[in-house]
C-alpha cells in the first residue's frame, strides 16, 4: 500500500495526535501512524501541568476531557517538614482547574478529535523505516501493518512524535545536542477506596512523592527519587508491590497510612534511570516533537503538557512551509529556536529537582517551578490558532 499525504506522523499520542489536530485543523492533509490500537494506555502518569490544560482549554477540548470522568482538581496540597499548606488552584490563563485522565482516555479523545479534523489515523501500523529521495530529503515511512503487510506512506514532510526511543529520530540520523545524568526513578500505582481531596504533593529526604485525584474514584499514587533508592527499595522486599509501600512508609508516612484503607486497584509500574536528553529536531523532510525530540524527568510531570505546546509550535512552522509563506529552512529552525527557548527554564528545574538538593532547597526550587509553569501558561495565549 502506497498513500501520499502533506504531513506523515508516526505516533499517535500527546505530541502526534495534537500535532495531527493543529494541522487538520489547518486545512493539511495528515496521516497518523501508530503501532497501538487506541484506547490504549502507556506507561506513565498523567498530572497535566496548568501549561497542557490550558492547551486543551484553547483547542476547545477541556470540557471534553472533563466529560470522561476526569475530576476537576481545584486545590493542590504541600506537605514539607511535616507542615502542609493547602491552596485553591488559581484563576489564571483562562483556566481555574487541573486534571488528570488517564491515558487512555486522554489520548483517544485527541486522537479522535484530530480524525474529526480530517486527519486520517492508521492505528496498528509499526513504522520500521524512512525513505529517502537522490538529494537525502526523508520522503516516505515504511513498515507493516496488522497483518504484516508492508505499507509505505509519502508525505512532503514525516513527523517523529514516536517517543524516546524514537524509530524515526534514529533513522534520520538527529543528533543528540544536550544530555545530562539519568540518575531519577518514577513508580506509581492506583488506588481506591480513600477520599481525595484534590493533587497531594509530599517532599521528603531525597524524595517527592504525590497524589492526583482521577477516572472512577481512584487516585494515581507515585514517588520519584533517585533510581538507586527506588532500585534499594525494591531489593528489599520480595515483591514489587511490597516494596512500593515500604518506600511509601519512608517519604509519605501519613499518606501510606490512609491508603491502608484503600485498596490497590493496579500493579506497581514506572522508570528507572530517566533519561534528560535533547535531540536536533530537525532536517530535510524531517522533525521531531514530543519526547522524540526531548525527554526529561517525571518529577515535574510535564511530558504531556511540553508535547502540546511543541506540537503547536511544530503545526505552525509546518503550515508555513506548505502554504510556502515562509522557506521551509527558516520555518523548520524557527520551530527549534522557539522550542528551545521554551524548555530552558522547566528543563533546568527539572535537572535540578531530579538531582534531590536538601529539603529546603528542593522545596524553594518547587516554589520557582510553580511561577515558571504560570508564565509560561501566560506565554501559550500569545500563540496564534
Ligand atoms: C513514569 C512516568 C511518569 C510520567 N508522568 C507524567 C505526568 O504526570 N505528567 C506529564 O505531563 N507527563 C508525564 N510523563 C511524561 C509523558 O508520559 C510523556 O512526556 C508523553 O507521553 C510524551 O508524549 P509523546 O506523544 O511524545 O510520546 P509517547 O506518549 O511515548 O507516544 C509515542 C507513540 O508512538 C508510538 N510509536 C512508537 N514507535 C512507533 C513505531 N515505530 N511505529 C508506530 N508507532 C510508534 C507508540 O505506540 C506511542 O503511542 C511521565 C513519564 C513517565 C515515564
Amino acid at each position: 500500500m502506497n498513500t501520499r499525504s502533506d504531513v506523515v506522523i508516526v505516533g499517535a499520542r500527546a505530541a502526534g495526535a495534537a500535532t495531527a489536530l493543529l494541522l487538520a485543523r489547518l486545512g493539511h492533509d495528515v496521516v497518523v501512524l501508530d503501532r497501538a490500537v487506541f484506547p490504549a494506555d502507556t506507561l506513565s502518569t498523567h498530572q497535566i501541568a496548568r501549561t497542557g490544560v490550558v492547551q486543551l482549554h484553547r483547542w476547545g477540548l477541556l470540557d471534553a476531557v472533563l466529560g470522561t470522568g476526569a475530576p476537576a482538581i481545584r486545590r493542590v496540597s504541600f506537605t514539607a517538614g511535616g507542615e502542609t499548606v493547602t491552596r485553591a488552584v488559581k484563576d489564571k490563563a483562562g483556566v481555574d482547574l487541573l486534571v488528570a485522565p488517564r491515558r487512555q482516555v486522554l489520548d483517544t479523545l485527541l486522537a479522535e478529535a484530530a480524525a474529526r479534523a480530517g486527519a486520517r489515523i492508521r492505528f496498528g501500523v509499526t513504522a520500521t523505516g524512512l525513505r529517502r529521495d537522490g538529494t537525502g530529503r526523508v520522503v516516505a515511512v515504511t513498515g507493516h501493518d496488522g497483518r504484516g503487510d508492508p505499507v509505505r506512506y509519502d508525505g512532503r514532510f514525516v513527523v517523529g512524535a514516536d517517543g524516546l526511543r524514537s524509530m524515526v529520530a534514529r533513522e534520520a540520523g538527529a543528533a543528540v545536542v544536550e544530555e545530562h545524568a539519568a540518575g531519577g526513578a518514577a513508580q506509581y500505582a492506583y488506588y481506591d477506596g480513600v477520599p481525595w481531596d484534590g493533587i497531594e504533593l509530599i517532599i521528603a529526604d531525597r524524595a517527592l512523592t504525590g497524589v492526583f485525584p482521577t477516572h472512577d474514584g481512584a487516585a494515581c499514587v507515585w514517588i520519584c527519587g533517585p533510581s538507586g533508592d527506588a532500585h534499594r527499595a525494591r531489593r528489599a522486599r520480595p515483591t514489587r508491590a511490597e516494596a512500593f509501600t515500604a518506600y511509601l512508609r519512608r517519604t509519605a508516612p501519613e499518606l501510606a497510612r490512609r491508603l491502608e484503607h484503600g485498596r490497590r486497584v493496579s500493579p506497581v509500574t514506572g522508570m528507572l534511570r530517566t533519561p534528560n536528553v535533547r535531540r536536533a529536531a530537525h532536517g530535510p523532510g524531517w522533525a521531531l516533537v514530543g519526547d522524540a525530540a526531548y525527554h526529561r524527568d517525571a518529577v515535574t510531570g510535564l511530558g504531556i503538557s511540553d508535547a502540546y505546546r511543541d506540537a503547536e509550535l511544530l503545526a505552525a512552522a509546518l503550515d508555513a512551509a506548505l502554504r510556502g509563506t515562509t522557506d521551509e529552512r527558516a520555518a523548520l529552525a524557527g520551530y527549534r529556536h522557539r522550542h528551545e527557548l521554551a524548555l530552558r527554564e522547566l528543563f533546568d528545574l527539572t535537572l535540578a529537582l531530579a538531582a534531590y538538593p536538601p529539603v529546603p532547597r528542593f522545596v524553594e526550587l518547587q516554589k520557582r517551578l510553580a511561577v515558571a509553569i504560570d508564565t509560561a501558561a501566560a506565554d501559550l495565549l500569545t500563540l496564534s490558532q
